[in-house]
């Protein structure tokens, strides 16, 4: 779950790295109280989920209320990269004498922590990795010992962070690297890290991305979480509980387990269709299930067919063919269904479905998974 750099902000409060007073505004009026009582000058900031803000205008600097109006203004509803901007963050400006970059991410492939740290940070970075990638120095973690301050006054000296700066910036990696593990981030990225002309370092940028694996642990998410900007299937799917993410094409999909999902959406892909959906519908395939399943497709108004894909292990093919004849009685669906029903009793699900009295232009049963996908598609180009 990637956070808004004010929720960011806010999280690295918590381990004491400093960021600027500001305030969350969607109006401009609220843009000019947050301004007043932050201290001007102060700094306008798009707050959407994507990189390069300031490049994009989104961010500004203002010295008065007729300024803060003025930005705020035009920042609002900016679109920045094809996010809209409905919230903006107003802190006070801080003065810069250097920027600089860290970051702590998991390095998968080698099963360890990585701090990125350079002296080159701010809105170039990304041509500071393509053309000078030395300038980012790199340093693996283990995670079981975690990151000494002797370690991290290493990689700062490495960095060719300046002699001034040196404590300050290693001490922040500490408390950035807190942050990243007990903070149960999967990503923790300061960019700009300042250096103040009165030599504290100070956060001026957040990029938090949260494990939503952790969420167990973390009951003050709950207030990120409900930010998250969910399109209406999505959100549906996630009061239903189901494992769905929402795409763009117009085969809906739903299996069960997530490989046999994925596949499907390869299928579907491979014989020229485009799927409108993934959805794990997991080992049960329960009447309740299924329905809030062809509930959350048939609210996507691009569906034109559906696609349900069952392999019974545990899951027995009459119990699923018992929860669709029912979801179906209980759902009414735009889009007509092709199943392609394998493995635990298939045969006596297909039975079932045969004998619902469901007409063949609503349900179709075929035996594999590309017959079914070509029908699928057949029916979506229609
Ligand atoms: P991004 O472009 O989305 O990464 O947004 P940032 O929050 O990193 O801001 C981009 C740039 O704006 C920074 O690298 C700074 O150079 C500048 N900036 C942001 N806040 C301030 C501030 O308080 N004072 C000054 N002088 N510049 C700022
Ligand atoms: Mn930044």
């Amino acid at each position: 779950m990637d956070l808004f750099e004010y929720q960011g902000k806010q999280y690295f409060s918590q381990f004491d790295i400093p960021v600027s007073a500001g305030g969350v505004a969607t109006t401009v009026d609220e843009a000019v109280a947050v301004a007043q009582k932050a201290g001007y000058p102060v700094v306008v900031k798009a707050q959407v989920q994507v990189g390069g803000r300031g490049k994009a205008g989104g961010i500004k600097l203002a010295n008065d209320a007729t300024e803060v109006r003025t930005h705020a203004g035009n920042i609002l509803g900016m679109d920045i990269k094809g996010h809209v901007v409905k919230r903006i963050w107003v802190e006070n400006a801080s003065d810069i004498k250097a920027e600089y970059y860290a970051s702590f991410t998991l390095d998968r492939a080698a099963k360890q922590h990585l701090l990125m740290l350079s002296v080159e940070g701010g809105v170039e970075i990304e041509e500071v990795a393509a053309k000078n990638p030395e300038a980012i120095i790199k340093l693996h973690i283990n995670p079981v010992d975690g990151l000494s301050l002797t370690a991290a006054k290493k990689a700062v000296v490495d960095a060719k962070i300046p002699a001034e700066a040196q404590a300050g910036v290693a001490e922040m990696l500490i408390k950035l690297y807190r942050c990243f593990t007990e903070g149960d981030c999967d990503l923790a990225e300061i960019n700009p890290l300042i250096l103040k002309p009165t030599g504290e370092i100070h956060a001026l940028d957040a990029k938090v991305s949260l494990d939503e694996n952790a969420e167990f642990r973390h009951p003050e998410w709950a207030e990120f979480m409900a930010t998250i900007e969910l399109d209406a299937r999505e959100k549906l799917a996630r009061e239903y509980g189901l494992q769905y993410i929402g795409l763009d094409g117009t085969v809906g999909i739903i299996a069960n387990g997530a490989g046999l999902a994925m596949s499907t959406l390869d299928v579907v892909n491979q014989v020229g269709g485009t799927a409108a959906n993934f959805l794990d519908i997991g080992g049960g395939a329960n009447a309740d299930l299924m329905a809030h399943a062809l509930e959350v497709i048939n609210s996507d108004k691009n569906v034109k067919s559906i696609f349900i894909n069952i392999f019974g292990g545990i899951t027995r093919g009459e119990e699923v063919a018992k929860g669709i004849v029912e979801a179906m009685s209980r759902v009414d669906l735009r889009a007509p269904i092709v199943i392609r029903l394998d493995g635990t009793n298939a045969q006596e699900g297909r039975e079932i479905l045969a004998n619902a009295g469901i007409p063949a232009s609503k349900l179709t049963s075929k035996p594999t998974m590309l017959d079914a996908a070509r029908a699928a598609v057949e029916l979506a180009q229609k």
